[in-house]
């Protein structure tokens, strides 16, 4: 089996007195698509947010291409790994959220291009040219000079999508990325996952309420439930056969 990009050891997250995650071992290898669910509170974002490196760990390792970006000093102090070695980590890290988080003053073409030209210093014709392709593959090839606000909710969701594509991360991070949506826009951002999914090179990582969703895209589906991995299987494994009463009380809402 191929080595994992990604690797969780024990990892443990606590905000103050509350302890989120008790104790997470994760590995994600290449291409693989992982669906996570779990209750709400369950510690689903933290988990995302650690990998984005935004949120550190309390104890544990969270072992990227081999390389810790946490390291323990003697006395469980945590150290950051060198702030070189996290945004090279982060370059190869895509993420889609919730709110779409465009920049309103941009065009969609604009707001695809400006990561390639100021963070990786890809020429601007270089970065032009990939972004309307990655527009294109989206659907919205004839939207290039529309602002945002122009935009409905799901075509906004797919310029997100472009605009993480176009730096050809190796993993893709999505957190509940069609919740904020109307129900008769969720299909098309969906489809948009499915293809790139399909296409099969990146990693990516869906914490997602759409159960058929998961059972069609995922090679693995995660069940998180207070702060620990309850399952981890194959989709039909986990959302049809298991016994797990809590995960069946969890998947109960969604029928
Ligand atoms: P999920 O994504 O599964 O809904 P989260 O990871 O967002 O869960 O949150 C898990 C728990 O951690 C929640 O109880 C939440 O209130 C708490 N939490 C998350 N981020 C913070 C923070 N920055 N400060 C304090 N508590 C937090």
């Amino acid at each position: 089996m191929t080595d994992p990009i990604v690797q969780f050891k024990d990892v443990h997250k606590s905000f103050g007195d509350v302890d989120v995650l008790k104790g997470i071992n994760l590995d994600i290898r290449p291409a693989e698509k992982i669906a996570l669910i779990g209750p709400s509170g369950s510690g689903k974002t933290t988990i995302i947010r650690m990998l984005m490196t935004l949120e550190e760990p309390t104890s544990g390792q969270i072992i990227v291409e081999g390389d810790n970006l946490w390291q323990m000093e003697k006395g469980g102090k945590l150290v950051r790994a060198n702030e070189k070695h996290l945004r090279s980590v982060r370059g190869e890290i895509g993420m889609v959220f919730q709110h779409f988080n465009l920049f309103p003053h941009m065009t969609i073409l604009e707001n695809c291009m400006t990561a390639p030209i100021h963070v990786q210093k890809e020429n601007k014709a270089s970065a032009r040219k990939r972004s309307i392709e990655m527009l294109e593959k989206v659907g919205l090839g004839d939207k290039l000079d529309n602002y945002p606000s122009q935009l409905s909710g799901g075509q906004k969701q797919r310029v997100a999508m472009a605009r993480a594509l176009v730096m050809r991360p190796k993993i893709m991070l999505f957190d509940e990325v069609t919740s904020a949506l109307d129900p008769e826009l969720v299909g098309e951002v969906l489809e948009v996952i499915r293809d790139i999914a399909y296409e099969g090179e990146m990693a990516m990582v869906l914490v997602t309420h759409e159960m058929d969703f998961a059972l069609d895209v995922a090679d693995r589906v995660i069940f998180l439930d207070e702060g620990v991995i309850a399952e981890d299987g194959k989709p039909e494994d986990v959302l049809q056969h298991s016994n797990n009463e809590r995960l069946q009380s969890f998947l109960h809402r969604f029928r």
